[in-house]
């Protein structure tokens, strides 16, 4: 498990460890490749890069320091898999740590001048993830986008849409960024009349995901169907519809937390017919 704490941020050094990204994927070391099970852990300890790459301190894994590095090439005995495919082969604390590493990379790369006034960000405060400005003083954080997921019942039945960008038989639940100044509830409310076009009651918080495509933090949602005709978003949402839950297509893996919405939902719908029956 990843130990964040708040001590100082060392510099790199021959004793870390360092999680490796190329282009936004994982590198891990050929020797660790067996189709459909990748891990990453062993790829930790087979590389040290060369004096001055630059690499972000992202905490204690296993009592040692451990740094993410964004290369420009992959270096030999490493090979690329997407962090979608990653997901899907890690228990939920290795995905955190990737998770994390990941988007602390991307805040490193995406801060190399300050956004007020252009001046080059050349170093990192030593106790926290933050660039200052040396000019104006400006504070750069990684950046954290709240989004909401929602799995929404009417009956025995749950909503399940799919998108314009999603293959043919893929469908999930409705989702989306929190806009500036809205509460979580809100957003909930705002999406799912936007993309779906009815309205929900008792929205219930269920749990949130870190969901590194680049920098969302999805909060889950349960809640049930208020009123109104589902009505697909022109250009946004394909096809949505009401599914019973013994009828249901294919459904997102319960690695995510839009499968595990969907499953508890199921659950909750199966253990109140078994109390009425
Ligand atoms: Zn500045």
């Amino acid at each position: 498990m990843l130990e964040i704490g708040t001590q100082s941020h060392p510099n790199p050094h021959p004793d870390a460890i360092f999680l490796l990204l190329y282009k936004g994927n994982v590198l891990i070391s050929q020797n660790e490749q067996t189709p459909g099970k990748e891990t990453f852990q062993h790829s930790l300890y087979d590389f040290q890069p060369e004096p001055g790459t630059n690499a972000v301190f992202c905490g204690q894994w296993q009592e040692q320091d451990l740094f993410v590095c964004i290369l420009n090439k992959v270096p030999k005995g490493f090979a690329e898999i997407e962090l979608r495919e990653l997901l899907f082969n890690q228990d939920e604390a290795n995905y955190l740590l990737i998770s994390r590493a990941r988007q602390l990379a991307t805040w490193d790369k995406d801060h190399q001048f300050c956004s007020r006034c252009s001046t080059p960000l050349k170093n990192k405060h030593d106790k926290e993830h933050t660039k200052i400005c040396p000019k104006c003083h400006h504070r750069s954080y990684p950046r954290i986008s709240p989004c909401i997921i929602v799995s929404i019942r009417k009956g025995d039945s749950i909503l399940l849409a799919r998108g314009t960008l999603s293959p043919p038989g893929r469908f999930s639940n409705i989702a989306g960024f929190v806009e500036a100044g809205e509460t979580l509830e809100q957003a909930v409310a705002r999406e799912v009349e936007e993309e779906v076009g009815i309205k929900v009651k008792n929205v219930r918080y269920h749990s949130s995901q870190p969901w590194s495509f680049p920098h969302q933090l999805m909060t889950g949602f349960l809640a049930e169907y208020d009123s109104g005709e589902i009505t697909p978003a022109p250009g946004e949402i394909e096809e949505a519809d009401w599914y019973p839950i013994n009828d249901l297509p294919q459904i997102p893996s319960a690695a995510t937390i839009s499968g595990q919405i969907i499953l508890d939902h199921l659950d909750l719908i199966k253990s109140e017919r078994e109390i009425a029956e």
